[in-house]
Formats: C-alpha cells, sequence, structure tokens
C-alpha cells in the first residue's frame, strides 16, 4: 500500500473512498477535509470564536485539535455528568490536553450545579439515564453558549453516529426527526448553532487522526451506553460497510442530498420562552426545568434536599486555563 500523494508507506487506508495515505499526508488530509465540510455547509465564519463540546473521547478531543489548527477561536466546554469514575477520567483527560496546549475550557459540574448526578438525576425523575443526560448536555451546553455570547456549538458526532440515527429514524419513521437531522442546526432566538464538522468521517478515521497526532484520550465507553440500540445499528451499518466499501457515506449524504429536501418541512412550531429560565420551549415549562423540579420534590419527600431547596436554572460555568 502506497500513500496517494508521495508514494511513500502507506499507513492509513481510506477504504471508503478508495485510497491510502502516509501519516503526514493523512494528517494533512484530515483537516483539509474537515475545512471543506465547514465551508460547504457555512458552519463557522474563517476565525470565528466557537465553543466545542468536549468529552474526553476522540471524537471532541481531535475536533478540538483541528478546528485550533485551523484558525478558530475554540474554547472548549466540558459537562462532569456525576457518573462514576468514567466522568472523574473524562474531566481528567479534557483538562490534561487544555493545559498541554494551553487552550481555554469551562467545566460544569451537574452535581455542583443542580445537587444531583446523572444516576441520581434518572432515579429521581424517572427517566432512563441516556435520556436524562441527553436532556440534560443539550440543555446546558446551549445556555453556556448563549450565556458566553458564542453564536455556534460544534460537537464530535461522526459518520457512524450520524447514520446510526438516521437508521433509527427510519426503522421507526420519525417525520420530523428526519426532517431536522443534519451537520448544521441554525440559530434562532435563545438557541446557539449547532454544527457537526466531523459528519463524514468515520470513527475509524477519526480514531487513525487520534492515534497519528498522539491526542491522549479515554478510550472506555460510558457505561450507561452498554446495550444501546445505536451500537445495534453501528455494528449493522459496518457489517454492510465491510462488504460495500463507502455504504455509510453513501446512506448518509444520499438522503441528506436527495431524500430530505423532498420531505414536507413540519410546520415550524411556535417557540416561546419557558416560564422559570426564560429559554425556548413549545410548553410553558421547558422540559429540561420541568424534570428538575419534579427531581426537586420527590428528592424533598425523602429528604434527599431541604424543604427550602430550591431549583435554580442558571448554571455558572468554571474556567480553567
Ligand atoms: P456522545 O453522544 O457521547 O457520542 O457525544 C456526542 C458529542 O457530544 C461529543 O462528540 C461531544 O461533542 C458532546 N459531548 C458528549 N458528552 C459530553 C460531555 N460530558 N461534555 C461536553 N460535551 C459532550
Ligand atoms: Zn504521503
Ligand atoms: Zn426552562
Amino acid at each position: 500500500m502506497v500513500c496517494r500523494v508521495c508514494r511513500g508507506k502507506a499507513q492509513v487506508e481510506v477504504k471508503s473512498r478508495g485510497f491510502a495515505l502516509c501519516k503526514a499526508h493523512y494528517l494533512e488530509w484530515f483537516v483539509k477535509e474537515t475545512e471543506r465540510a465547514i465551508r460547504r455547509h457555512r458552519m463557522l465564519h474563517p476565525g470565528e470564536r466557537v465553543l466545542v463540546a468536549v468529552s474526553g473521547g476522540k471524537d471532541s478531543l481531535a475536533l478540538w485539535d483541528v478546528l485550533h489548527r485551523l484558525g478558530y477561536e475554540a474554547v472548549g466546554l466540558h459537562l462532569e455528568l456525576g457518573i462514576g469514575a468514567y466522568s472523574r477520567r473524562s474531566l481528567e483527560v479534557t483538562q490534561a490536553f487544555a493545559k498541554e496546549r494551553g487552550l481555554p475550557l469551562l467545566v460544569v459540574d451537574l452535581k455542583e450545579a443542580y445537587g444531583f448526578g446523572v444516576p441520581e438525576l434518572a432515579e429521581l425523575s424517572g427517566r432512563v439515564a441516556c435520556s436524562a443526560c441527553g436532556l440534560s448536555k443539550r440543555y446546558i451546553i446551549n445556555q453556556v453558549a448563549v450565556e458566553e455570547g458564542f453564536r455556534v456549538v460544534a460537537t464530535g458526532h461522526n459518520l457512524d453516529d450520524e447514520a446510526a440515527v438516521l437508521f433509527g429514524n427510519l426503522l421507526n419513521p420519525q417525520e420530523d426527526a428526519l426532517v431536522r437531522q443534519g451537520p448544521v442546526l441554525p440559530e434562532k432566538p435563545g438557541l446557539a448553532a449547532r454544527v457537526k464538522p466531523f459528519y463524514r468521517f468515520s470513527e475509524r478515521e477519526v480514531l487513525s487522526y487520534t492515534l497519528l497526532r498522539g491526542i491522549r484520550y479515554l478510550h472506555e465507553e460510558c457505561p450507561n451506553a452498554k446495550g444501546a440500540k445505536s451500537l445495534l445499528y453501528k455494528e449493522a451499518l459496518n457489517r454492510v460497510e465491510k462488504e460495500m466499501p463507502g455504504a455509510k457515506l453513501r446512506f448518509l449524504e444520499g438522503f441528506l442530498e436527495k431524500i430530505q429536501p423532498r420531505l414536507k418541512a413540519e410546520e415550524e412550531v411556535a417557540l416561546r420562552e419557558c416560564e422559570r429560565c426564560g429559554y425556548p420551549t413549545t410548553g410553558a415549562v421547558c422540559s429540561f426545568c420541568r424534570m428538575w423540579e419534579s427531581v426537586y420534590r420527590r428528592a424533598k419527600r425523602r429528604h434527599l434536599l431541604p424543604e427550602e431547596a430550591q431549583f435554580q436554572p442558571r448554571v455558572e460555568p468554571v474556567r480553567v486555563g
């Protein structure tokens, strides 16, 4: 296997696209390909300030690295979710990465901010952990972005993540979810834009970049992800990909380019301000505030919180570096 560019010994085979590259040319290709995706979908303005949601996994650390190299003013945001040793180690690798490179990092600790981490939150709200966690991440990341004056948030979602979501939304057809899915969610009043610059890279391609760049990341998966449907969908899609290289990318891009534009855009639901926190919601009180208010009620009944405890939606991120 030789590098497509320099004919030297190839290090990475990009099977889905039918070429191989040496280390130097792979690192160069990966950064340029990210920039192409950003330009094509107008995700970021040149040099724009962007809040990068960083979990400590390979995808979001690689994203932070690439956005910084491309000259964006990339500020990290990590949420410490209180999922035992997994969350502690996630914070550690994220902080180490920021420190080594002198990058600014904001941290929100769920337990410190609201009194409970994900496991207790799930139990007290009666939701499955991933649902309570997902809702908290979306809400807090957006609130920090808006309060800190960021127009846009970037996440490390890759092709495998996006193809698995599409697969799930087709297996269990959800028109509104299919209409919304994509690499860019535009900003609205009270909602920062959300972009996924890695949506065309497979998990393996991101991993190759992370390893070749020598980025230290947390290898373990969230313990709550075990048995998640998304893992089954990823496995199924990877079996197809193995027999038909490029299938995952064609599946996602084909949908986004050819099918999504023909789906009738759902009538835009009117958003109004949540009576508790002021952030956009379709009802009177947003789902984040509703979840926490019910958690506080239940926690008081169980004497886990004093009677006078009041749920406060506003968080104050801690600045590290
Ligand atoms: P996941 O749903 O865990 O695959 O994560 C998808 C993306 O969400 C990651 O690439 C990050 O950009 C972001 N993310 C996940 N967990 C966290 C976290 N604890 N703090 C900040 N961002 C996160
Ligand atoms: Zn080369
Ligand atoms: Zn609210």
